[in-house]
């Protein structure tokens, strides 16, 4: 099994150096690897309080631990609505927005699938038929309910259905970061939470930010290619790469097939894809993006990207590289890979 945390990874125009940066600061939060750098504006107190907010936010917002919020909500499924803070009612509301929109390819409600496979635990398998059907009729986004009324609440209306929010929770994460930064009027930094980065700002000297794309078939830090931005942007890849663990001579990942189109069978989506990266403002959008795109496939998840203002670039297994033409006109091929 691999764990390959950092699906993006940041460094200097010159020589593809990765930064270290004097203040730059790592630990290990929302399950990932999660570093930011902060450059010349780095210091102990802001670092701390950055990273406090990371573990807060995986309070509220884990399925891996029974105190969280969101465990409140799974355990009170098919009995009565549980509160829940504004924070994870806003995560909660944009979740089931892009469940909408992508026709379910995206579901926050994916828990008993995630929970059956175990891919990224110590005992991951694949179930058997009758076990994956039954996880997935419990997996249905238009059973979850919220509302803001009594301070907020969210109800999964049936008994066993779990929320699952590692699609997308990262992405609200970089976001209040990048909060945290514009409050605090840090002129430039890197936010690195495990594939999902932002660059923040506008780095020393005016150049543009350098943002390798993890080559999906080669250990972390080789890139397909490189993206060049110039401004503040998230930058969120989801791929086969991230989890996965290998069977009958097959890679079994951990971004689920949901869709009707793909046979709703519950098993790790199989679409000729290596991975995505989307570029948007909002990591959060761009998080649910990138793994809602990877589940629906390069036309229909072109398509659902660009009607989101998105850019995206879709990493093949033939090795070609497709995508938007924003992100094509900023991405340079370093690997093994061509853009026909
Ligand atoms: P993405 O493509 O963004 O997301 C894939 C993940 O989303 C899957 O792993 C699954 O959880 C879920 N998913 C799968 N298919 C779908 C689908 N069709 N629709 C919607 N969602 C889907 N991991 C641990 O091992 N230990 C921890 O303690 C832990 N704590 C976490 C706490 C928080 C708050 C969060 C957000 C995640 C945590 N994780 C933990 C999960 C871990 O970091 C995941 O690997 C990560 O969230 C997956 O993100 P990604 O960018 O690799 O892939
Ligand atoms: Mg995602």
């Amino acid at each position: 099994m691999v764990f390959a945390a950092l699906a993006l990874s940041i460094f200097l125009n010159s020589g593809c150096k990765k930064i270290a940066g004097p203040g730059a600061q790592a630990e290990y939060v929302l399950g990932t690897y999660c570093r930011i750098d902060l450059f010349e504006n780095g210091n102990g107190e802001l670092y701390n309080r950055l990273f406090s907010r990371l573990a807060e936010l995986d309070r509220l917002l884990s399925a891996n631990r029974d105190d969280s919020e969101l465990a409140q909500v799974n355990r009170n499924a098919g009995l009565e609505p549980a509160s829940v803070s504004p924070e994870l009612l806003a995560v909660l509301e944009r979740s089931l927005y892009f469940a909408e929109i992508s026709g379910g390819a995206f579901d926050p409600t994916v828990g008993p699938l995630v929970k059956l496979w175990g891919i990224g635990t110590e005992t991951p398998r694949i179930p058997p038929e009758e076990e994956i059907r039954v996880a997935l009729d419990l997996v249905n986004w238009r059973d979850l309910e919220i509302t803001r009324q009594n301070g907020g609440t969210a109800f999964l209306k049936r008994r066993g259905m779990a929320l699952d929010l590692g699609a997308i929770a990262k992405g609200y994460a970089a976001d209040e970061l990048a909060e945290i930064l514009r409050k605090a009027g840090i002129p430039r930094a890197i936010i690195d939470l495990g594939g999902n980065a932002y660059v923040w700002g506008t780095k020393n000297g005016g150049d543009p930010w350098s943002i390798g794309v993890q080559d999906p078939m080669q250990e972390r830090g080789n890139y397909a290619g490189i993206l060049k931005l110039g401004n503040s942007a998230s930058i969120v890849s989801s791929g086969i790469y991230e989890r996965y663990f290998t069977e009958n001579g097959r890679r079994w990942h951990h971004i689920m097939d949901l869709t009707e189109a793909g046979g709703r069978r519950g098993y790790p989506a199989e679409n000729g894809l290596f991975s995505t990266t989307v570029i948007l403002t909002s990591s959060m959008d761009a998080d649910a993006l990138s793994t809602a795109c990877f589940v629906l496939g390069y036309e229909k998840g072109l398509a659902l990207a660009r009607a989101n203002g998105a850019e995206i670039l879709f990493i093949f297994e033939d090795k070609t590289i497709r995508g938007s033409p924003g992100a094509l006109e900023a991405f340079s091929l370093t690997g093994d890979y061509r853009i026909p």
